[in-house]
């Protein structure tokens, strides 16, 4: 079953194996996601929401945080429905002993200590499962948003009683939780990484070439025509490396090694892209703060471990 799985994603298990312990797999794991991976629980758990949860709630791109930089910013449901008229939470996943719940409500006036903020602020959380807790959170917030009613029937959809899914009483539509996969590639050439800033958006740092998969592809195959399409290049030798959840666009990141085959010349697709250069050890740009697989494998090549 396991190498069946692996089979599935594309991945050789023995050249994953060899690369766990080059690449020390559980440090380049644990930077991600959570030092105890198993500490980390998504298992639905249907028992009602104690005062004492973590509860977040989500009001377009922003999120209700307590103020006091020297706590946790997440609030409790003690804190929120002593002040807020909000309606019942939903488990979303555990943390350690940390239940955390999600609220769906519209916030006119936030309660005494907290206040709402951009959810960007994740980047400055000193701590990253902190960072990917929030993350999460927002990934199925919007899920849940996006799927309030059935989109066979029309009908109104309901969580259901035993596992995180949303349920249609009418036609009996089952819909679980949107995972959109996305490659993420550390290019090198001559002890050179490429990075690239996007044309778009409100993220204006360096960072590697990047894309979503399409349907029908493989992973391998959407990081090279993704390569292909924005900066014209060819490569070889792909190999994986690690990958991280990233509810900011309910994807999961998957990350890959590979190395130019051929001529390093750049063809810019400008409509995706506003630069993108070859840098070496020396003069690598700044990046946006170590909670992202980018960083994680900007990182690696710093210190030597991507040739
Ligand atoms: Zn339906």
């Amino acid at each position: 079953m396991e190498i069946a799985a692996e089979t599935m994603l594309g991945i050789d298990i023995f050249q994953l194996r060899a690369m766990m312990v080059q690449y020390k797999y559980r440090e380049v794991h644990g930077m991600l996601v959570n030092a105890e991976p198993e500490q980390f629980s998504l298992m639905y758990d249907p028992t009602p929401c104690a005062p004492e949860d973590t509860v977040l709630l989500f009001q377009g791109d922003t999120v209700l945080l307590r103020e006091n930089e020297s706590q946790s910013r997440f609030p409790t449901w003690r804190e929120l429905s002593e002040s807020v008229l909000i309606g019942t939470p939903m488990h979303a996943f555990t943390q350690g002993a940390q239940r955390f719940f999600l609220v769906d409500a519209e916030v006119t006036q936030a309660p005494a200590g907290l206040a709402l903020a951009p959810l960007n602020v994740f980047r400055a959380f000193p701590s990253a499962q902190d960072a990917i807790a929030l993350l999460t959170a927002y990934h199925l917030h919007r899920w849940y948003k996006q799927n309030r009613f059935c989109g066979v029937c029309g009908a109104l959809m309901r969580a259901a009683d035993s596992e995180r899914a949303l349920f249609c009483d009418q036609c009996g539509a089952v819909r679980y939780p949107t995972i959109s996969p996305a490659v993420i590639v550390a290019i090198t050439h001559q002890d050179q990484l490429l990075l690239a800033r996007n044309a778009h958006g409100a993220f204006k740092h360096y960072s590697l070439i990047a894309g979503y998969v399409e349907a029908g592809e493989s992973l391998e195959q959407a990081a090279r025509r993704e390569i292909r399409e924005e900066v014209g290049l060819r490569v070889k030798n792909l190999r994986y490396i690690a990958s991280q959840p990233w509810g900011l666009s309910q994807s999961l990141m998957v990350g890959f090694h590979a190395e130019l085959d051929g001529d390093p010349t750049i063809t810019l697709q400008e409509s995706e892209l506003a630069e993108a250069h070859w840098f070496s050890r020396d003069t690598l740009p700044d990046h946006a703060g170590p909670v992202s697989i980018a960083y994680t494998l900007i990182d690696l090549y710093r210190n030597g471990q991507l040739k």
